[in-house]
């Protein structure tokens, strides 16, 4: 696998376990989320919400051979993640996985490309390669959205890109990661503010939409593990948001919990960020 190391971590529990493991964030946002899993040897693509253009772009700006992705994981039917799956999956050669309502929707969509479709259950895990995939269930305004769980060897990698709250099972799930993936969609203010339509507004701000900055300040406090060694926010709002403001709200979060050696990324929606490791 070759691959560019331009954020490898330093920590001492996660280097003393052997083997590595790490993400790639490829963009997130409502126009889009993509990010890449990394193993030993291969790698999953969680979410195809790009184009086949752009998500081979980003994929070969961070050095990525798209015949290392042995996979595609599905998260849920919202366009922002699924908008690729059909052509990427074809372009790749791999197969798709994703629960039953998610694989409805895909079709009904006819963003399938043809390609066979595995499904998943949130609550159970399935070994593929060398991942073991646990999706959770959480609280969104799709059919039947999850986040992931997923565990290389030692670590463990936490993915939540879209959820209104964090419920017990939600935190349960990104305990004990050491790289999370969670979303950090608005600031409430700007939200208020912003000329979404007001039904808009109370959609996002809903049980079942999407993560204040504060939600996710608050997730973090729960979560992050004596393991955990990079934070990546997601998800960030290019209206009701900005990613100066993201960074400051989780610098600040960790910092109160003694955790300034954590590594904050922010998740853009027009560029990918440097991949982070653990382990290597
Ligand atoms: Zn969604
Ligand atoms: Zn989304």
């Amino acid at each position: 696998m070759e691959l560019t190391l331009q954020n490898e971590a330093s920590g001492q529990t996660a280097a003393n376990r052997g083997g590595q493991a790490g993400v790639t964030l490829l963009g997130s946002g409502s126009r889009g989320n993509a990010l890449v899993v990394h193993g030993e040897r291969g790698s999953l693509l969680i979410d195809a919400g790009f184009s086949l253009k752009q998500t081979l772009t980003r994929m070969q700006e961070c050095g990525i051979d798209i015949d290392t992705v042995g996979a595609i994981l599905v998260s849920h039917e919202h366009g922002d993640h699924v908008r690729g799956v059909g052509v990427v999956s074809r372009r790749m050669r791999v197969p798709v996985f994703c629960n039953r309502a998610a694989a409805g929707a895909i079709r009904e969509r006819g963003l399938d490309g043809r390609g066979a479709i595995n499904i998943f259950s949130a609550g159970g895990s399935f070994d593929f390669d060398e991942f073991r995939v646990t999706p959770f269930s959480v609280p969104h305004d799709a059919r039947d959205t999850v986040g992931f769980s997923i565990d290389i060897g030692s670590f463990r990698i936490g993915v939540a890109t879209d959820l209104g709250h964090a419920t017990q099972p939600v935190l349960h799930h990104l305990r004990e990661c050491d790289i999370l993936v969670v979303e950090s969609n608005h600031d409430p203010a700007m939200l208020r503010n912003s000329r979404r339509p007001w039904p808009v507004k109370q959609r996002i701000n809903g049980r079942h939409g999407h993560l204040s900055n504060e939600d996710c300040m608050q997730l973090l406090q729960k979560v992050v593990a004596p393991r955990t060694r990079h934070v990546i926010m997601a998800h960030a709002s290019e209206e009701c948001n900005r990613y100066e403001l993201v960074g400051d709200l989780a610098g600040q979060c960790l910092e109160s919990m003694g955790r300034a050696d954590v590594a904050v990324g922010i998740g853009r929606q027009d560029r990918p960020l440097p991949t982070c490791f653990v382990g290597g």
